[in-house]
């Protein structure tokens, strides 16, 4: 996504480019799968629809494919035993049975304490303000699950600060949910073909300017730009943009740019394991986040079937649950080193389990949690930039003249997010703007 959505803004700026892609379909961990007729995201399950990301739909004629989930669905939260209901306002939190009397009642007390340090740990800022039950059972889960990273492991300057500055939240996190109750976030989207119909849309309109089965194997200085090496060919460019998994990056700039190449080839990875499940249910809602203090090793599930199957919804997500557990293994980075596939996804860590482990534990875990037998469908297996600790060494991070990085490693993971970053490094790359027609080549 973060290189097709940067060729798009080149090419609508009038700036030539091309799109070199490893793997022989483009969209890297966005993928979409069909088994026994019904629709597995094995990548994201839904995009906010925020006002550009929804012009990008329209642009690229997928507006008749777009699907929104119903407004009305709860999250939850697993601990003690059962699922409550995440409360989205004060009100809710104090009518709610998520966390005790005790853990409300200190949550009251956060507009009182300092704000944001960029030097704390997450798991740090959101015990300090709004005290250890809520933060454990609740908030933890919440925002670490979108990473597969513990937050006692994610340092706030490096991950959650930008999205308190982009949010416009100053020193209270009540306050400015108070404040700002009255604004609604985009709606949630997909495409009836799943998420996947958009980097096909994206490839389909840049045309030949995408070469697939075509991995980048290194990148030469030459005079007045980059030579860029793939196995039968080498193309010149004047400037190169890596949208490529932080351990790739760190390849391709060992030897033209050694520092950057060590500071990025140190970002940790998450192994997560997408197991989609089948099962016959009554939960209605978004899905659910399992409690920090629950030692399960599926860590939550989205509820497919409701976000997008509900009554007059797809059938083919009909009884469709999606379940990610944590995989003991870490990924290094010689996992995505040549001899594995070319892509986003890298060799199977040593150590980790194998998918019918994986798929057993999240069928007895989601029994355990919500009360249902589930049969598992398929597994897959993406790995997450994991944010932590380990992000310190970008700070200063310097690239040689000419090269750039858009990838969800150096800012915001999130297809809309992905899409905005796009959009901000096609004015970096074109100062001259839209419609002046420059002689710009980009790789
Ligand atoms: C399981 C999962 C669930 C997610 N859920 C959501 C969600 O619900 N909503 C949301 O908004 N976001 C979600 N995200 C985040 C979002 O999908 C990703 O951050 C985003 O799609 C990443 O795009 P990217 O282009 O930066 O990276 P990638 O998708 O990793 O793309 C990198 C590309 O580089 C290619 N490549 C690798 N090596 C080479 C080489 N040598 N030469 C050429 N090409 C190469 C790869 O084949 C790949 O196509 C999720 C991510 C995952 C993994």
């Amino acid at each position: 996504m973060s290189g097709l959505a940067l060729g798009r803004e080149l090419v609508r700026r009038g700036c030539e480019c091309v799109l070199l892609e490893a793997a022989d379909r483009p969209g890297g961990v966005v993928s979409s799968e069909r088994a026994d007729g019904l629709l597995l995201e094995n990548g994201p399950q839904r995009a906010r629809l925020t006002a550009p990301f929804a012009g990008l739909v329209d642009e690229l004629g997928l507006r008749e494919s777009l699907i929104l989930a119903p407004e009305d669905l709860d999250f939850f939260i697993y601990r003690d035993g059962s699922l409550r209901r995440v409360p989205l306002s004060v009100h809710g939190l104090l009518v709610s049975d998520v966390v005790s009397w005790r853990g409300k009642l200190r949550a009251m007390l956060e507009p009182l304490t300092p704000g944001a340090r960029d030097s704390e740990r997450v798991a740090d800022f959101f015990s300090r303000k709004l005290g250890r039950e809520l933060y454990e059972h609740v908030v933890g889960p919440l925002y670490g699950g979108l990473y597969g990273t513990d937050p006692g492991d994610m340092i706030l300057g490096l991950s959650l600060g930008g999205l308190l500055r982009d949010m416009g939240i100053g020193r209270s996190l009540l306050l400015s949910r108070l404040l700002r109750r009255a604004v609604r976030p985009p709606p949630v989207c997909s495409f009836a073909d799943g998420m996947e119909s958009l980097p096909r849309a994206l490839a389909r309109a840049l045309g030949d300017r995408v070469h697939l089965n075509a991995p980048v194997r290194s990148i030469e200085p030459q005079a007045g730009g980059w030579s860029v090496v793939l196995d039968d060919e080498t193309l010149p460019a004047e400037q190169v943009v890596l949208a490529v998994p932080a351990p790739v990056a760190a390849r391709l700039l060992r030897h033209i740019a050694p520092d950057a190449s060590a500071r990025i080839g140190g970002l940790r990875y998450n192994p997560l394991a997408v197991v989609h499940l089948r099962a016959d249910t009554n939960l209605r809602g978004i899905g659910f986040q399992v409690s920090l203090a629950e030692p399960r090793a599926m860590r939550g599930v989205t509820f497919s079937h409701c976000l997008f199957g509900g009554k007059g919804g797809r059938r083919d997500r009909t009884g469709v649950y999606t379940a990610y557990v944590r995989d003991p293994a870490c990924v290094r980075a010689a996992d995505w080193e040549d001899g594995g596939d070319p892509g986003s996804v890298p060799r199977r860590p040593s150590g980790s389990h194998d998918n019918e482990a994986l798929a057993a534990l999240a069928a007895e875990d989601f029994e355990r949690c919500t009360g249902y037998a589930a049969e598992p469908l398929a597994v897959a297996r993406p790995a997450m930039p994991a944010w932590d600790t380990s992000w310190s060494a970008l700070r200063g991070l310097r690239l040689p003249g000419g090269m750039y990085v858009t990838a969800n490693w150096e800012s915001r993971p999130g297809l809309a997010g992905r899409y905005a970053r796009a959009r901000a490094v096609a004015a970096e790359l074109d100062p001259g703007g839209p419609g002046r027609p420059g002689p710009h080549r980009t790789t």
